[in-house]
């Protein structure tokens, strides 16, 4: 039952082979057996599952189901879900319980999906380990002693162990490639505005997207394809038609232009990424692909523009913790401004706070021209670079980190060699473009994922060459050892 696609779990619930609230169960008895290892949710919610689950049965009893109705699936704890906490994996939040359900959940819960529970991340989505997280790190399940990523490193750990078929992420620098490479699953992170932000706790606004996670990028287009959708709530949601990703993924690849950027392929890569990378392009000529070199020639100011660019944000929206409104607030307060001082002091954990501190400072009086600003000009730069590469090419493909898992607390202490790690995810978030990491080889027995890179909404085109590599390969097939 874990090997089977969403495709096949839902022709056995339409068949009543298998009914909603067996395969619940069945994930949920899987969580309780394995998720002591890997500390991969936060929260999980039987009994709403199993209620959910029921009402599943119902409807394919009825014959009101759809593709995603009776199917589990965890979502991330940055998304907002009525009646059951949603963390962030804060302190700050550690009590938030929300009054309303965020528009991803509200459409999944209308597709019938069943939530498993709520998976841990990176506290507010700032990290690339999953170690910033008040409820202690993930752990990777190819090897526990290696992080997942982040920020969504619960959603990708679960995926990965056969905890739940489907997960949700948010990705505002890397934060569903990078976990989904690390651990050898199949992530999606579309257009900025393909998947409505409203009731997703707000890291970074402009570059915060949700989107999908699975083993195979069939699974992940069934899933993004019920989170897809304008929403009137989101300002900067699109207001154009969400394309059938199911119905393309099969489409021919002969003559598609595939761009490799020679700024990606240096001395910082990890070489036998590298020729993980070559080989999957042996596959993809092997489909009709063509491929040719490309420039991105900004490409190195991606990293350092995203780290003004996002903390300037992140420092403006986590003004609204104050300890009044909602969540943590401290002990005794002497007046307003202890009350301000101590819970934020301590609801927030190191990494939030540093990044407040960056992005107050870049925000001041004085220094908004010299580095926000510029910040801004540099981000329009990198979307030029795309531009012009998508005059050539169709897509670009690449490696989605530099070297596969690192190990727990190798990064911690040095948030420049962690911040790094979103080298070639970065400058997507910044241009605002779709992206998607899968599966493409393993070296010392941890996975390794290839990036490919889409013109705006082109998600399709994305899930469609992934998918036709998918066909030909089973690196996404492999299965943790010890997850049986
Ligand atoms: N690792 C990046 C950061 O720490 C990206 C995180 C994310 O995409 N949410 O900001």
């Amino acid at each position: 039952m874990i090997e089977k696609s969403v495709r096949e779990l839902s022709a056995d619930l339409h068949a009543r082979r298998v009914s909603s609230e067996e395969l619940t169960r069945h994930f949920l008895s899987r969580i309780a057996r394995h998720d002591g290892r890997l500390n991969s949710f936060i929260t999980v919610c039987e009994e709403q599952a199993l209620a959910a689950a029921r009402e599943a049965d119902i409807r394919l009893a009825e014959g009101r189901a759809g593709p995603l109705t009776g199917i589990p699936y965890a979502h991330k704890d940055i998304f907002c879900t009525e009646g059951i906490r949603t963390s962030c994996a804060s302190r700050m939040l550690d009590n938030f319980i929300a009054p309303y359900d965020a528009t991803v959940t509200e459409k999944l819960r209308q597709a019938g999906a069943v939530m498993l529970g709520k998976t841990n991340m990176d506290e507010f989505a700032m990290g690339s380990s999953n170690e910033t997280s008040y409820y202690g790190p993930v752990r990777n399940p190819w090897d526990t002693e290696r992080v997942p990523g982040g920020s969504s490193g619960g959603s990708a750990a679960a995926v990965a162990a056969r905890l739940t078929p489907l997960a949700t992420g948010t990705d505002t620098g890397g934060s569903i490639r990078q976990p989904a490479a690390l651990t050898g699953i199949t992530g999606i992170k579309p257009t900025y505005g393909r998947v409505s932000r409203w009731g997703m706790i707000a890291f970074a606004s402009s570059l915060d997207q949700g989107g999908a996670m699975a083993r195979s990028a069939e699974d992940a287009a069934y899933l993004l394809a019920a989170m897809a959708g304008f929403d009137p709530r989101d300002s900067t949601c699109a207001d154009r038609p969400v394309d059938d990703y199911v119905a393309h993924l099969e489409d021919d690849l002969g003559g598609l232009r595939i761009g490799l950027p020679k700024e990606y392929f240096t001395g910082d890569l990890d070489a036998r990424v590298g020729a993980c990378i070559e080989a999957a392009v042996k596959v993809l000529e092997g489909l009709g692909v063509v491929f040719r070199d490309i420039h991105l020639p900004h490409a190195h100011l991606a990293v350092p523009a995203y780290y003004v660019v996002a903390p300037a944000e992140c420092s403006s929206n986590l003004s609204r913790y104050d300890g009044v409104r909602f969540g943590y607030r401290c002990e005794n307060p002497r007046d307003l401004e202890d009350l301000y001082k101590r819970t934020r002091g301590e609801g927030f954990g190191a990494e939030v706070k540093r990044r407040i501190m960056i992005g107050t400072y870049a925000l001041s009086a004085g220094y908004y021209d010299a580095y926000y600003l510029k910040a801004q000009q540099v981000r329009r730069l990198i979307a030029a670079d795309f531009r012009n590469a998508f005059e050539e090419v169709d897509l670009i493909l690449g490696p989605t980190t530099p070297a596969p898992a690192f190990r727990l607390g190798e990064k911690v202490d040095d948030p420049v060699t962690m911040y790094l790690s979103d080298v070639y995810t970065i400058a997507v978030n910044l241009a605002g473009l779709p992206g998607l990491s899968a599966p493409c080889g393993f070296i010392d027995g941890l996975p390794v994922g290839m990036q490919l890179i889409g013109n705006y909404f082109e998600e399709a085109r994305l899930l469609n060459v992934a998918h036709r590599y998918q066909q030909e390969t089973d690196w996404h097939r492999r299965r943790p050892p010890g997850f049986d």
